[in-house]
């Protein structure tokens, strides 16, 4: 039996939420992948082939980074950090509905 004292589990109605942020965000994000993957036409057509690279890869990772924390609420561990199993506080989660990380783990990640 899970113990909800101890997980200190999301309420439905937060996570019901998120995710509803997270699959409009998803749908954002696919339909961007499919602007750059069309160079003629696209709001991207006049960038340079490096600009239009970095582009695709920022999108495809903001992309994935949106599917991941989906899947995440499939298994259930949505909303604790990947690194250290920590609970990431539901205001960081508001704030950006696919962290993966609680604020120390993601200090340590990226100084600076
Ligand atoms: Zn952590």
């Amino acid at each position: 039996m899970i113990d909800d004292h101890v997980t200190q589990r999301l309420s439905p109605a937060h996570l019901a939420a998120l995710r509803a942020e997270l699959e409009q965000q998803r749908a954002f994000r696919a339909d961007q992948l499919l602007q750059l993957a069309r160079p003629e036409g696209g709001p991207f057509a006049s960038a340079d082939h490096e600009v239009a690279q970095a582009l695709r890869a920022g999108a495809r990772a903001a992309f994935f980074a949106v599917q991941r924390a989906l899947w995440r609420i499939e298994e259930g561990t949505y909303g604790r950090c990947t690194e250290c199993n920590a609970h990431i506080p539901l205001a960081d989660l508001q704030a950006v509905p696919h962290a993966d990380r609680c604020l120390p783990c993601r200090q340590a990640a990226s100084p600076g």
